[in-house]
């Protein structure tokens, strides 16, 4: 009986403070009407909030026509915590300090061979050097820290990563060794479009993000929630098979689109080619702006790949807006064209395809939006659009 008040209680909670993030800044009464609580409710959370310092009185508000006392306002207090977020790649640990509505403190970026040998001396190196550069006094202190991780991860443990070895070993557990604050674990690309879908400015309540490194994944987001399916492994459209009898992929299938359509996938051809070595993203781009006929013609059947990839989740999930999270694809949005041109379907009609607007950051601001609206206890909030 007294759990089930607490719950009820809770629930409250999470729903005032969620229509304050919403509508801030918004009076009591407002509240109340846009939440479906009684005022008195409204009163009770609200002084318990204010008391937490998750919210603090920010305006005068306006009397109305019926003239009167005029109300005060009340505002979310994104200072009263800090949120932690890091993402680790085959070759890079990167991480954030926030405040609780996403807004960079500090990121620290280290580059290093990542395995099994060195993740918990990589991931602690850039968690010191974040949280000892002059780290703001808050109420709350840091309310948690999530890990992305380039492979699939179900319940915060690590399932398959076929760019580095970190499937050997149980990141969380020799983590909490170090850590007292709660420890998330999440698929980058899956982080990736909850940091769209909280903080981008045209997000949408279904949306696809793809990220395209040296692997290609995608986040789901429907009807605001991120779809992780039953293993974890929902949105792993690199892995769909673009030529049965194709190459070989390390998760066993053969002609996965992302060992023809990744990044990855165009350095190498484009080394194949040519004979130069160490391709990239900015010598992809310097080669399309002198108009080089071989990487032109290579990055637009990589293209042609990918929007088969493309069409095929247009299809499962109707999606209103699919973001392109590719460095070649930032550095040339013209591509973004190219690409929309390949997917002709019918079915694709009020699909729009755009660039990221958080790029390689998407993943950090999706670990913070994870860890942030895990501490509040609300769910698919927007926290607000980044600057
Ligand atoms: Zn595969």
């Amino acid at each position: 009986m007294i759990a089930d008040k607490y719950l009820i209680r809770e629930q409250n909670e999470a729903l005032v403070l969620k229509t304050i993030i919403n509508y801030q800044p918004i009076s009591r009464a407002n509240i109340a009407n846009h939440s479906g609580l009684n005022k008195a409710s409204v009163s009770s959370i609200t002084s318990a909030l204010i008391e937490r310092q998750l919210i603090f009185e920010s305006s005068i508000g306006d009397a109305g026509t019926s003239g009167g006392r005029k109300p005060i306002n009340l505002s979310f207090n994104p200072q009263a915590g800090l949120a932690l977020s890091v993402d680790i790649g085959s070759n890079y640990v990167h991480g954030m300090l926030s405040y609780l509505n996403g807004h960079s403190i500090h990121q620290v970026k280290e580059k290093a061979p990542i395995s099994t040998e060195n993740v918990i001396s990589a991931t602690l190196n850039v968690i010191n050097k974040l949280t000892t550069l002059s780290l703001p006094k808050t109420t709350h202190g840091i309310v948690g820290i999530c890990l992305g991780i380039h492979g699939i991860v179900l319940d915060d443990q690590i399932q398959f990563t076929p760019s580095y070895d970190l499937d050997k070993i149980n990141l969380k557990e020799e983590l909490e060794k170090f850590i007292s604050y709660p420890i998330y674990l999440e698929n980058e690309a899956n982080l990736a479009a909850l940091g769209e879908y909280t903080f981008s400015k045209n997000s949408q309540d279904n949306m696809i993000s793809i990220s395209i490194h040296s692997g290609i994944g995608a986040g789901i987001i429907q009807k605001g929630e991120l779809q992780t399916g039953s293993h974890g492994q929902a949105g792993e459209i690199g892995h769909s098979i673009l030529y049965p009898n194709g190459h070989r992929c390390p998760c066993g299938n053969r002609g996965c689109l992302e060992k023809y359509a990744s990044n990855k996938a165009i350095y190498e051809l484009f080394t194949a080619e040519t004979d130069i070595q160490n391709v990239d993203s900015d010598l992809i781009t310097d080669e399309l702006n002198n108009d080089n006929p071989v990487v032109r013609s290579i990055v637009h059947k990589k293209i042609w790949e990918l929007s088969i990839g493309v069409n095929d989740l247009t299809m499962l999930y109707d999606p209103n807006l699919i973001i392109i999270n590719s460095s070649i694809f930032q550095k040339n949005p013209e591509l973004i064209a190219v690409l929309k041109a390949e997917v002709p379907s019918r079915f694709a009609q009020h699909l729009t395809i755009s660039n990221s607007e958080l790029g390689e950051m998407a993943t950090l601001y999706g670990g913070a939006a994870k860890v942030i609206s895990t501490f509040l206890g609300i769910e698919n909030a927007r926290l607000g659009i980044l600057d």
